[in-house]
């Protein structure tokens, strides 16, 4: 009789549970519907007949934003392809350089050249791993959210925030740029380049461009040896090469084609990187100071760059040199020093041996 009053019990309490369950689930539907209204409500009261705030502008960003989206998120994962891609190349080519070229060598060079080999190539390979290591790894520097000590700055208009000079809106990053040069996602960095790690870009660029030069220059020898071997390959009768030695033959041809094109390619980048250093101008600011100056032109007037201190002078800023020793220290060996700056404002640098007041600020 009690185990039956018990079974009774526990039933009935189990269908009271699923009530409430029930009703608790109703409520949470009715609150989701209520919430899909609330939102619905507030989307259709944004549109521009509705919103004195809203322009043409808005909506098509706003239809545009989806695109805008995949756009963004599948490019981040072509630059991490794109890293990748760019480790594993070198790495091959480092590989290639110490199974293949460095017993040749330590055999057949002298002791003068296999010392300067010896020191040349670590040292061009420390440089360009220390500078992609920094130029990935370092943020590019973005502008407080508040205004603060700040004064007379323009606002960004994506970010509703402070925009100091020189800085620039990345709708990769989807925030601003301090001293923006560009938005590095295709290939080498996937990162922003601006104030702090414009140095490491540049530096990589130029460490690589040369150490391509100097594997294309040494290897070359090397290279149509192992070119023209290859071109007995389909002979009748066929050459007695071993696999080792074919091998050797296409790694040496594989890292002379690799390094003599990027030598090419990334070299005219590095020149026109150095070109933009010496007149003190960034990537962005070389189309916005040349509608400027045509701009000025027209009125009969000259523009000048405010942040151009003279081509040495430049250069002095953007390494970071502000006594004699700081070329060795600061630039022929791999060095984690600070630009000048902050970033949010502009004074001259202390190296600045000229003193130029700015005639007109961008
Ligand atoms: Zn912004
Ligand atoms: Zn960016």
């Amino acid at each position: 009789m009690r185990s039956r009053q018990r079974m009774f019990a526990a039933v009935m309490r189990l269908l009271l549970k699923c009530l409430r369950l029930g009703r608790r689930r109703r409520f949470k539907l009715v609150w989701q519907v209520e919430q899909l209204w609330h939102y619905g409500h507030l989307c259709l009261r944004s549109l521009p007949p509705y919103n004195s705030f809203t322009n043409g502008d808005v909506v098509l960003d706003s239809l545009f934003e989806p695109v805008y989206w995949l756009v963004d998120h599948v490019t981040r994962w072509f630059g991490v392809v794109f890293v990748a891609l760019v480790i594993s190349l070198t790495s091959s080519i480092v590989a290639i350089v110490y199974i293949c070229l460095l017993p040749l060598i330590l055999q057949t060079y002298t002791p003068a050249w296999i010392c300067w080999h010896l020191a040349y190539g670590h040292w061009n390979l420390i440089m360009i791993i220390f500078h992609y290591y920094m130029a990935i790894t370092t943020s590019p520097g973005h502008p407080p959210q508040t205004k603060g000590d700040l004064t007379g700055v323009s606002v960004c208009r994506k970010c509703i925030a402070p925009k100091p000079a020189r800085t620039h809106h990345c709708s990769i990053c989807n925030r601003c740029v301090l001293k923006m040069d560009h938005h590095c996602r295709a290939a080498w960095l996937n990162n922003c380049v601006g104030h702090y790690n414009h140095r490491y870009f540049f530096s990589f660029c130029l460490f690589m461009t040369m150490g391509c030069i100097y594997c294309s220059i040494s290897g070359w020898e090397m290279f149509r040896d192992a070119y023209a071997a290859i071109e007995t390959y389909y002979q009748t009768p066929p050459p007695t090469f071993s696999f080792r030695q074919r091998a050797f033959h296409k790694s040496v041809v594989y890292l002379w084609v690799l390094c003599s094109s990027v030598a090419l390619a990334l070299g005219a980048l590095t020149l026109w990187h150095a070109a933009l250093i010496t007149r003190g101008e960034t990537s962005i600011e070389r189309h916005i100071n040349k509608k400027e100056r045509q701009r000025l032109q027209k009125k009969g007037k000259v523009f000048r760059n405010p942040y151009n201190y003279g081509s040495w002078d430049n250069w002095k800023v953007f390494l970071g040199v502000d006594v004699p020793r700081h070329w060795v220290t600061r630039v022929l060996l791999p060095s984690p020093h600070l630009p000048h700056g902050t970033g949010l404002s502009w004074d001259l640098p202390p190296c600045v041996t000229k003193q130029r007041t700015p005639l007109l600020a961008i």
